[in-house]
Parts: C-alpha cells; sequence; structure tokens
C-alpha cells in the first residue's frame, strides 16, 4: 500500500509519501537512544508539564486537527473533533496521576531491611497503529509512555501519514526534546528491521489479527515484550427486564460508532426472543434514518469507509452472508456516486456455517440474533474466536452478575455501551490481543518493575 493521502469521501489522491530509506530509519533509531538516555534526568513534573501543554495544544487547535483525520479517513467531523479532545484528556490523566502509578511500591519483608519495586523505562517502545482512530489510538499509548519516560517510534497506517507527522510535531511543540516521539513513515513489510534492532525494547500494536501474528511472533522469536489490541466482534445483549428504548437507541449508537469501523463496535445483537421483534422493528427504523454523506458537515452520522478495499471487503461479506442464507431487513448495498459510502445494514438469521458469523464485521452493518434465554445469549456472545468487550441491557442483578462473570471479554458494560476512557484500562482475550492500554495497567506494560532489597 502507497503511504498516502486519499479522501475517502470522494477517492481523489491528495498527496503521495515517499518512505523513509533505511539509512534515515536507522538516524531515527539512534535519535530515540540518544533521547531515551538524555531524558533520563527529567523529572516526572517537568515531562507533566509539557504533557499539559499536549493537552492545551490538542484542545485549542481541535478544530484543524478533526478536520485533518476527517480528511485522511472519512470520521464525520464532529467525532473527530470528539477524538481530538479526548487526546487532550488522556494527556491530562496521566499527567495528573503519573507520579502515583509510578511510585515506588514498598514491600516490606521480615529479613530484608528495605524491600521495593521501582518502575523504570524500558527505552525505545515502537507503535504500529491504525487508521479507525488515528489520534486516539495513538495518544492512548503516547501519553503514558512519555511520562514513563520511554520514547516512542510511530509506525502509523500507510494511509493516515498526515496525521502521523502532525501527532509528531505537536509533541515537540509541546516541548519535549527532539527524538522523544517520531514517526516513521514506513510500509508495513519494513517495519521487521525495525523491531529488529537492539534498541528497540518493545512494540505495541494495534489493528487485525493478521498484523498482530506476525508481529507477535517476531517480538516472541526477538524476546521483546508485546502488547496487541486486535479486532473485536463484540455482543450486545438485550434481555426483558431492560429499558428498550433506551438499549435500542445505545445499539444503533454503539453499532455505527465511526461509521462501525471500531473495535469496540457492538457487532452481534442477542435480544431475548419476548422482545426480538419490538427490537427489531425500532432498530431497523433508527438505522434508516441515519444521515449518511459528506463527513465534513456537522449533522452526519455516517460518512465513508475509509478506504476502498474496506468497502470492497464489506460488500464480499455481505454477498456471502446472504450466500449462506442470511436476510438482509435493510441497506445491503454501497451507496451510488463518488467515495466508499455503504448504506446503514442490518442482517438476521446467519446461520453458525456463514462465515461472517465469526468474522469482524468492520462498517456500518448489524447482525441481529433471536435467543430464547440467558444461557443462550451467553453461549452465542462466546461463540467468537475474540474477546474484546460486551455490552449487556438488564435490570436484573442476578442476570447481571451472571454476565459479568460467565462472559469471555477484556470488558463487561452493564447497561451502557462500550467505550474507553483513560481512568479504565483496556484490552481483550482470546483474538483480541493481550496486554492493557489505558489507567495505571497501560502505563505498566512497558516498565521494567525492578525489585530492589536492601539488607
Ligand atoms: P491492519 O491492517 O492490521 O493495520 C494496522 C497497522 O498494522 C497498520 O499500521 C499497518 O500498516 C500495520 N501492519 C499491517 N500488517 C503488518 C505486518 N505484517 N507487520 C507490521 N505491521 C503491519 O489493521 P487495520 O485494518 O488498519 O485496522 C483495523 C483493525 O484494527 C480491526 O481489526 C480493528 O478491530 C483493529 N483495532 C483494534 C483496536 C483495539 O483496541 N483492540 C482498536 C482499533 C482497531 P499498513 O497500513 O502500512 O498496512
Amino acid at each position: 500500500m502507497p503511504i498516502a493521502t486519499i479522501n475517502p469521501a470522494n477517492n481523489r489522491l491528495i498527496r503521495v509519501f515517499d518512505p523513509l530509506t533505511e539509512e534515515a530509519t536507522r538516524q531515527k533509531i539512534s535519535l530515540a537512544d540518544e533521547t531515551f538516555r538524555a531524558n533520563a534526568h527529567i523529572s516526572i513534573d517537568h515531562r507533566a508539564l509539557w504533557m499539559r501543554k499536549l493537552a492545551a495544544i490538542l484542545d485549542d487547535e481541535a478544530d484543524e486537527l478533526a478536520a485533518t483525520i476527517t480528511l485522511e479517513m472519512g470520521k464525520p467531523i464532529h467525532a473527530a473533533r470528539l477524538e481530538v479532545q479526548k487526546c487532550a484528556l488522556t494527556c491530562r490523566y496521566y499527567a495528573d496521576n503519573a507520579a502515583r502509578i509510578l511510585a515506588p511500591e514498598h514491600i516490606p519483608t521480615s529479613e530484608a531491611h528495605t524491600s521495593y519495586v521501582r518502575y523504570e523505562p524500558l527505552g525505545i517502545i515502537l507503535a504500529i497503529m491504525p487508521w479507525n482512530f488515528p489520534f486516539w489510538q495513538v495518544f492512548r499509548f503516547l501519553a503514558p509512555a512519555l511520562m514513563a519516560g520511554n520514547v516512542g517510534l510511530l509506525k502509523h497506517a500507510s494511509n493516515v501519514p498526515e496525521c502521523a507527522l502532525t501527532i509528531e510535531s505537536l509533541v515537540r511543540r509541546a516541548g519535549f526534546p527532539r527524538g522523544t516521539f517520531q514517526t516513521l513513515l514506513l510500509g508495513a513489510r519494513h517495519v521487521e528491521h525495525v523491531l529488529a534492532d537492539p534498541r528497540v525494547g518493545a512494540v505495541t500494536l494495534t489493528g487485525s489479527e493478521p498484523a498482530g501474528r506476525a508481529v507477535a511472533a517476531q517480538a516472541g522469536w526477538l524476546i521483546k515484550k508485546s502488547v496487541l489490541e486486535l479486532g473485536g466482534s463484540d455482543p450486545f445483549i438485550v434481555l426483558p427486564s431492560a429499558d428498550l428504548d433506551h438499549a435500542v437507541q445505545t445499539a444503533v449508537r454503539a453499532r455505527c460508532v465511526n461509521t462501525g469501523q471500531s473495535c469496540i463496535a457492538a457487532k452481534r445483537f442477542l435480544i431475548h426472543d419476548s422482545i426480538y421483534d419490538a427490537f427489531t422493528t425500532r432498530f431497523v427504523e433508527l438505522m434508516n434514518q441515519l444521515r449518511v454523506g459528506d463527513p465534513m458537515r456537522e449533522d452526519t452520522d455516517l460518512g465513508p469507509l475509509a478506504t476502498l478495499q474496506i468497502l470492497e471487503e464489506l460488500e464480499a461479506q455481505i454477498e456471502a452472508a446472504t450466500q449462506s442464507g442470511a436476510r438482509i431487513l435493510t441497506g445491503g448495498q454501497r451507496m451510488a456516486g463518488a467515495g466508499n459510502y455503504f448504506e446503514p445494514t442490518v442482517i438476521t438469521s446467519v446461520p453458525r456455517t456463514s462465515p461472517v458469523y465469526r468474522e469482524e464485521i468492520f462498517g456500518p452493518v448489524a447482525m441481529l440474533f433471536r435467543v430464547r434465554d440467558l444461557d443462550e445469549a451467553i453461549a452465542i456472545a462466546n461463540d467468537t474466536p475474540f474477546g474484546l468487550a460486551a455490552s449487556a441491557w438488564t435490570s436484573d442483578p442476578t442476570e447481571q452478575q451472571r454476565l459479568i462473570a460467565e462472559i469471555q471479554a477484556g470488558a463487561v458494560f452493564i447497561n451502557e455501551m462500550v467505550a474507553s476512557d483513560p481512568r479504565l484500562p483496556f484490552g481483550g482475550i482470546k483474538h483480541s490481543g493481550y496486554g492493557r492500554e489505558l489507567a495505571a495497567a497501560g502505563m505498566r506494560e512497558f516498565l521494567n518493575a525492578k525489585t530492589i532489597v536492601i539488607a
């Protein structure tokens, strides 16, 4: 894939970027290495000052930054602005909380005079990131990593180079020394040389399962720490005691966030038999009311899909689903005209044998399933290779506790849609990956917990 900005609203090529040469890549790694050492004397308070400045720039320039995001990957502009603001919030969260999270942990033992754990940065962390939240995915790595004293190298997705370069420049403008956070404009196949460099200490990847497998295999062989945030096919379960109107409105938002291109978007809707018909009628109605169109307009709900390839993959998935017996209740087609627009779509009667039953669907396409009871809801929720998160709707405390305990996922949200929050750990199990981002758990992924004993 070329490294290029292509406007997904009309597929016009805006700019092509030259990838870094091997020599230029080596120089950036050297600069990162030198900067890591030089930064060692910088206090947490000082880093927090820069991190707060970074938050202020993000807030002040949210409109322009949002426009860059929307131009490159088609997210509706109001959502892009919220994304930038969430990055600012996360910078402030780590500026405020890093000292607490990084504080030495004293562990009294009867034999030693003093024993404690001291948290130290690992050095250069390589971050391989996707295009779907081109600022948020990067900042949720960047803010804890830089506050901990690590330095970052970003290999962003090839379709969001302008976002990648902008983020590097924002970090510099906030005051962080040159080399603390650098963008590497590289295609995916050049990443292995970067990871293989002995000066690179660890890697985090947010993206698809195949990319995760490739990077984790290499990291494992090199014995380097890795964190993987991969795909999801999150269930959204609605049981009879739920507030149906609230549930159905949230269901549409949860499916269509980022035009359906989110790992934690609800993708499979498991609805109790007794409310299935009422839910479905209302759900289809609300999906049909969504405004699809120019993502630069403030009143647009769904923009284009980020690339032509994603649009074609989605079409193929719908085609395979209908071939295997699924029924389309609404939508199901790409929209006429320029741009990667796809109709809001609802499908039902998806057989277990259909490939789409087990795949992640990236786009505004909801799969509805009728379930007879809680047992069946939990069984279908877990009948997936993924285990990122789940949203479940019931006002019955016993049902809530069973859902919390029995759903195989990194997060369960009761009577709420799944969303990331800098204060809460985020990550999955099964093929959704391993490790955590955000909160204290996210910051500790790339630290050496050094045990100290003084006799
Ligand atoms: P992708 O194709 O895996 O790309 C993600 C990143 O990995 C890009 O920078 C890509 O570079 C790079 N990459 C791809 N193959 C690679 C390889 N073999 N070695 C090294 N780097 C490689 O994923 P995507 O289509 O952009 O993103 C969508 C996926 O991300 C979905 O599955 C979604 O669920 C997942 N996601 C997960 C989370 C989470 O937190 N769990 C959050 C957001 C998205 P190029 O662009 O140059 O190919």
